[in-house]
């Protein structure tokens, strides 16, 4: 999850018509039934009662894997260290899949829904990045520690839990690690799930630096970097040739006076540009990013296709005002995540509610974000990103930190969370809907 959601909310609750936090909605008589049943059953509290006692074994696991590097498009070490965990917790056939997905099936009864449950194995660090843990004042210092080291341990806490307390679910459980969640990384994990199963019936993916949040809308993004490209010359003896600096000028003054609605919430910005040799040369190349954000895929698509007119409106005009045909525009894809909107009262987010209510949590319901839940969210499938247990802070900094207290919480409240939403054996019926299969 995206470090820059703390901004996000300040800047929501400066402006006094958009809340923090989305109100919560009424939980229906159903979830409830179903909830309080899981809640209520002895072998749940059980299982319950074993996470918190398996607190000391998660954060040994912690420091172990936080150790073992995950940089971007480089993630096998840590799947397949992931993989010979849960294979260790008896997922003899746990595997990795052509993307480089962790997955371990925990079947049902059978018949029941299909929930994936998962963590990102990847991080924001290069290769070489310092990974030794410092330990201050009761925190943890290490890049990576939360995000999202602890998602995977509490995936593992989870099963040993279940197991421990021999709890037989409805639906199969899906225990996954994901790669490419982080930047250009571009949710390729979560695509591929989506890609090569089209039974699954929900999503989980834990994530995000406190246990209380719930995000449930996906901000869809289209990057792309554009390089105008001319002939150069002196800018004297060549005057009269065409500018790749003043096309992208051009450009840039057109995107800028774009106009997006608030609702839904579009944006655009031209984060970076470079280009040039020299003050007295006539530029050769410009280069610019730009990034486009939406929770509706029509708006996105519409801001994105008045962005493209204007770049190319831009070398048109350039070469038109000195006559010439010098100036090209290579236009690059480098970023797609989807959007997609979900009601708030869909039965996954109350579950979701109840589960942090009855351990003790307020639950926060996030302003929409860029995760790995954008790609089933985007499809229609019930989906949500939810915090990790303990404090996180300085995330995608070397500076990262991760604080253990009550940790526990944060992979209690998932595990309710789960098995009301697939169903205890004997116990309850699955809240999550079994979905026709999709073609
Ligand atoms: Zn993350």
């Amino acid at each position: 999850m995206r470090p820059n959601q703390f901004a996000s909310l300040f800047f929501a609750a400066a402006v006094a018509s958009v809340p923090a936090f989305a109100a919560e909605p009424e939980i229906s008589p159903a979830v409830k039934e179903q909830f309080t049943a899981v809640s209520g059953n002895a072998q749940v509290k059980q299982a319950l009662d074993f996470i918190k006692a398996d607190d000391t074994n998660a954060l040994a696991e912690l420091k172990a894997i936080v150790a073992i590097p995950s940089p971007p498009f480089k993630e096998q070490v840590r799947a397949q260290d992931f993989q010979k965990r849960l294979t260790a917790l008896g997922f003899s056939d746990a595997s990795i899949d052509k993307e480089g997905n962790v997955i371990a099936v925990r079947r049902g009864t059978g018949n029941g829904p299909k929930l994936i449950v998962s963590a990102h194995l990847d991080t924001v660090f290069p290769a070489g990045t310092d990974l030794t843990i410092k330990e201050k004042d009761g925190k943890l210092y290490a890049p990576g520690i939360g995000d999202d080291t602890r998602g995977l341990v509490e995936l593992l806490s989870m099963v040993r839990a279940l197991n421990a307390a021999n709890i037989k679910t409805v639906g199969d459980l899906w225990f996954v690690g994901t790669v490419g969640e982080e930047g250009l990384g571009d949710l390729r994990g979560a695509r591929a799930l989506f890609r090569d199963h089209k039974d699954i019936d929900g999503f989980i993916s834990i994530d995000g630096a406190r246990a209380e949040r719930i995000t449930y809308v996906a901000v869809g993004s289209h990057r792309y970097r554009i390089t105008y490209t001319g002939p150069g010359g002196h800018s004297f003896s060549a005057f009269g040739r065409p500018s790749a600096i003043h096309a992208i000028g051009r450009a840039i003054a057109k995107i800028s006076e774009l106009k997006t609605p608030t609702e839904p919430k579009t944006t655009f910005t031209v984060g970076t540009i470079k280009g040039g040799t020299s003050v007295n040369a006539i530029a050769e190349e410009a280069v610019m990013e730009l990034d486009m954000r939406s929770v509706s895929t029509q708006a996105l698509l519409d801001v994105e296709t008045q962005a493209l007119k204007a770049i190319k409106d831009a070398a048109v005009e350039e070469n038109a005002r000195w006559k010439t045909d010098k100036i090209t525009v290579d236009i690059k894809l480098v970023g797609d995540r989807p959007a997609g909107q979900q009601a708030v009262d869909s039965p996954i987010i109350q579950t979701a509610l109840l589960s942090l209510r009855a351990v003790g949590l307020k639950p926060e319901l996030e302003s929409p974000g860029s995760t790995d839940s954008n790609v089933a969210i985007s499809l229609g499938i019930p989906a949500m990103t939810i915090g990790r247990g303990g404090l996180n802070g300085d995330n995608h900094s070397i500076n990262e930190w991760w604080d253990p207290k009550d940790a526990y919480l944060g992979a209690q409240k998932t595990l309710l969370t789960i098995l009301t939403l697939v169903g205890v054996d004997g116990v309850s019926k699955p809240v999550l809907t079994k979905a026709p299969i999709k073609k």
